[in-house]
């Protein structure tokens, strides 16, 4: 049995007149890779805000866990294990990489920021031993002491997903893991997050660059102008005419 870890229920979200998303509905079972793609402003971006809770469907539902999250506060959704990185900067530029990766575990730990200075204390240790740990994950661990501006846009992209692995995500979502990136970098992303898919780490990935969809999702999701266009495997969407005329341009 594939479990489902996340299923988008017939959401439909308007903007004024402008229908950002139609009635779609979409599943991802537990250790996929699952892409969404489609060209600009179809929806994808909105789609990724209604899963995790900064936008609110106008109807349907999202069931992360078997659980309903519509209507959750976007800080609560994160909590229950629900990742997203990558969609703007979110990094702190001015403090080392170790800082950086340190804050989100701060952060999830209490929930908030406010924790007393005993709590500070305590979990500093454990905290830093474990935001070490993530840097070697991806790779940044020489440069733990280095401040977060210096990095290249590559090494700010690992540091961001060593931010979101220490908040030991359940469902990680991608927003354009490797827009502006050089091939290099590209690869080198791909490659990252081919490990964390032998992991078993369930994954949803917002991309433009069909090399990077087509290594690494098990199964496409296609949108175009709010609605789903095909959704399948690798394969199946490569072969599909409707993505053929709407996306890949023949
Ligand atoms: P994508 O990420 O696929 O490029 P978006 O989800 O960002 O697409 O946008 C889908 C459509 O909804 C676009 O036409 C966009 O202009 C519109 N849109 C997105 N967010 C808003 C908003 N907050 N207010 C009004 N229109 C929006
Ligand atoms: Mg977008």
């Amino acid at each position: 049995m594939d479990n489902i870890v996340l299923h988008v229920a017939d959401v439909h979200k308007s903007f004024g007149g402008l229908k950002a998303l139609s009635d779609v509905d979409l599943q991802v079972k537990e250790g996929t890779t699952h892409a969404i793609i489609g060209p600009n402003g179809a929806g994808k971006s909105t789609l990724l805000n209604v899963c995790i809770g900064r936008i609110a469907p106008d109807t349907g539902a999202v069931v992360f866990d078997g659980e309903v999250i519509t209507g959750k506060h976007p800080h609560e959704i994160n909590q229950m294990g629900v990742v997203r990185v990558f969609q703007t900067p979110e990094i702190f530029p001015e403090l080392t990489l170790l800082q950086n990766v340190m804050i989100p575990a701060f952060a999830r730990r209490d929930g908030s920021f406010r924790l007393n200075a005993m709590q500070m204390v305590s979990s500093q240790h454990a905290i830093r031993e474990e935001a070490e740990h993530w840097l070697e994950d991806v790779g940044l661990k020489e440069q733990k002491l280095v401040t977060a501006a210096s990095l290249s846009r590559g090494d700010k992209r690992r540091l961001e997903l060593a931010m979101g692995l220490i908040q030991h995500p359940r469902l990680l979502l991608l927003d354009e893991p490797t827009a502006g990136m050089s091939r290099h970098d590209t690869n080198s992303t791909i490659d990252l997050l081919k490990k964390f898919k032998e992991r078993g780490m369930t994954k949803v990935i917002i991309e433009h660059d069909m090399h990077v969809v087509f290594s690494l999702a098990d199964r496409i999701t296609v949108l175009a102008q709010g609605q789903i266009i095909a959704d399948g495997t690798p394969d199946e969407v490569r072969r599909s005419v409707k993505v053929q005329e709407a996306y890949l341009g023949g």
